[in-house]
């Protein structure tokens, strides 16, 4: 599959922003062509409304209501006025397209609204919180290079066509759980930027997306984006998207695994007062499949780490000796052994770092019970003991326990390889249930080894 192709916004031209208006000629002339700000292209959209009486330092330059900084726009005769406005131009529009670019919207309520037109909020300044709430946009809307203040709420909102969200700032959270995308939805380079730490930036929890391939993630940050109970399996994220860091440099996590679970915006994260590590290991295995179908199988194996993690971390909740379960279902069970072993099939040098250090710990164990060797057609069974000779000297019974150590050696590695030595042989019974042990894990180790080995360089 290729990259989502760009597509180019119809009005995505260069802006023309405010004009200059430096001497009193061209002011004169801007008082009696009203508002100087861009609307589209050129001259031809400038906005032309009468200009707004601002405080001192609200506007760099005379501008209208709409597009005046005015801090008295958030209540009394201005915000009814500036609503007015807004009214007017929607009910104008019907079902073409409304021009609220560069608006500097106040505080906002647009819940249970139902937008029949082409929406443009371009480079609009939205600075309290706008409120969407069960929103239906019936066509496109565009918030291209708008600025969000405070939060964003697009709770159930519905986009039935076309949504760009295409370098708009949030600063606040973004919400948009329950929404509804039924068309194109395009997130590129829009900057998830929330002022209060700990807080999510983006809330995509239970969201739908009818047609997943055209939802595009471009260059992103999503460190502190949700999407837990939405698929997001088939949603397209670009390689420039970023996601968070796992401690200890292991894979990639989501925000889900960090979020207090007191938020607002945690729901369905918690069961019974225990955090819910199913439903965070189902966003893995879904980033985990959505990354393996365009064969990024390095990002994929990085989710991969977070998904085994969480089913290592969904310990046992009821039933008799509880807490002994729960340790060992944390330290010992399969899966926390597959991590201690190849970080989940992850790496493929830490088994064989392990196989290496089995093989010299048998080594230096099967002396122990013994080492049996044949010496000129007897069997003779050297242990640590044994070989030290009250008799020699120090340095020769030292030579005689690194010979033994050495017998060991080869007695393990005889073990390790499904050898049975011809030369010598663990000391039956014990020696023999060292070997025996030995073997297994040894053969587990290669297995994991090649397992991993196969997960890292698979087509
Ligand atoms: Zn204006």
């Amino acid at each position: 599959m290729a990259e989502p192709e760009v597509e180019p916004e119809e009005d995505s031209g260069v802006e023309p922003e405010i004009e200059p208006a430096d001497s009193a000629a061209a002011e004169r002339e801007g008082i009696e062509a009203g508002c100087p700000v861009g609307m589209g292209y050129g001259d031809a959209h400038r906005c032309g409304r009468e200009l707004h009486v601002a405080p001192d330092g609200a506007d760099e330059k005379p501008v209208c209501l709409m597009h005046s900084e005015d801090p008295n726009k958030e209540s009394g005769l201005l915000f009814d006025a500036f609503w007015r406005e807004f009214e007017r131009i929607l009910e104008d529009a019907g079902e073409s397209k409304a021009h609220f670019e560069h608006f500097v919207f106040p505080r906002l309520d647009f819940r249970e609204r139902e937008f029949q037109a082409i929406c443009s909020f371009r480079s609009a300044k939205f600075k309290q919180n706008a409120d969407f709430r069960n929103a239906t946009f019936k066509q496109d809307v565009t918030f291209r290079n708008a600025t969000f203040d405070q939060d964003a709420d697009f709770l159930r909102a519905t986009f039935t066509q076309g949504v760009r969200f295409v370098e708009t700032t949030f600063h606040g959270t973004a919400n948009w759980a329950r929404s509804r995308f039924l068309d194109r939805a395009e997130f590129r380079r829009t900057k998830f930027i929330p002022r209060i730490v700990g807080r999510p930036s983006a809330a995509f929890s239970l969201a739908s997306f009818s047609k997943p391939d055209e939802i595009i993630f471009e260059d992103v940050d999503l460190s502190r984006a949700l999407f837990h109970n939405s698929d997001v399996s088939q949603v397209w994220f670009t390689s420039s998207v970023l996601w968070r860091n796992r401690d200890g440099n292991r894979g990639l996590a989501v925000f889900e695994e960090t979020i207090p679970h007191d938020s607002g915006y945690a729901k369905g994260l918690e069961k019974n007062g225990q955090p819910n590590y199913r439903a965070v290991a189902q966003i893995y295995q879904q980033l985990k499949k959505n990354y393996d179908s365009r064969q990024d199988y390095w990002t994929a194996n990085e989710f991969h780490f977070g998904e085994m993690e969480m089913k290592r971390l969904a310990e046992p909740t009821e039933g008799p000796f509880l807490q002994a379960r729960q340790w060992l279902h944390r330290n010992l069970s399969l899966v926390a052994l597959y991590r201690y072993a190849s970080d989940y099939g992850n790496s493929y040098t830490k088994p064989i770092v392990w196989l290496l250090g089995i093989l010299i710990l048998f080594a230096s164990l099967l002396p122990l019970p013994g080492v049996g060797l044949m010496r000129q057609g007897a069997k003779q069974t050297e242990t640590y003991t044994s070989v030290w000779d009250v008799q020699k000297s120090y340095g020769e019974d030292l030579w005689a326990e690194v010979c033994l150590v050495g017998n060991g050696a080869i007695t393990s590695v005889d073990a390790a390889t499904f050898q049975k030595g011809a030369e010598y042989a663990p000391a039956y019974p014990l020696g023999r249930v060292l070997a025996i042990f030995e073997t297994l894990l040894t053969s587990s180790l290669f297995a994991l080894f090649l397992l991993a080995i196969r997960r890292q360089f698979r087509r």
